[in-house]
């Protein structure tokens, strides 16, 4: 993707700066958790075409997932 046109794309949203995430091919607003699909380069600034994305793992790790496991349990 240009990276120019990443310099003046802003979501739609919230007019924020996007970040570019070239594994995934989407331009990600941080701000509001959404990702902007590229279709042949040509990137879908459109809510509706955005998916949610989901919190950040390691800002929102459910706690059942990081129960201790309990060892030397003696009754
Ligand atoms: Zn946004």
């Amino acid at each position: 993707m240009d990276r120019r046109l990443l310099d003046i794309l802003v979501c739609p949203v919230c007019k924020s700066k996007l970040r570019y995430d070239a594994e995934a091919n989407e331009l990600i607003c941080t701000v509001d958790r959404l990702a902007y699909p590229i279709k042949d380069d040509i990137p879908l600034m459109l809510e509706s075409a955005a998916r949610e994305l989901a919190g950040t793992p390691s800002e929102n790790v459910p706690a059942t997932l990081v129960s201790q496991p309990r060892a030397g349990v003696s009754q």
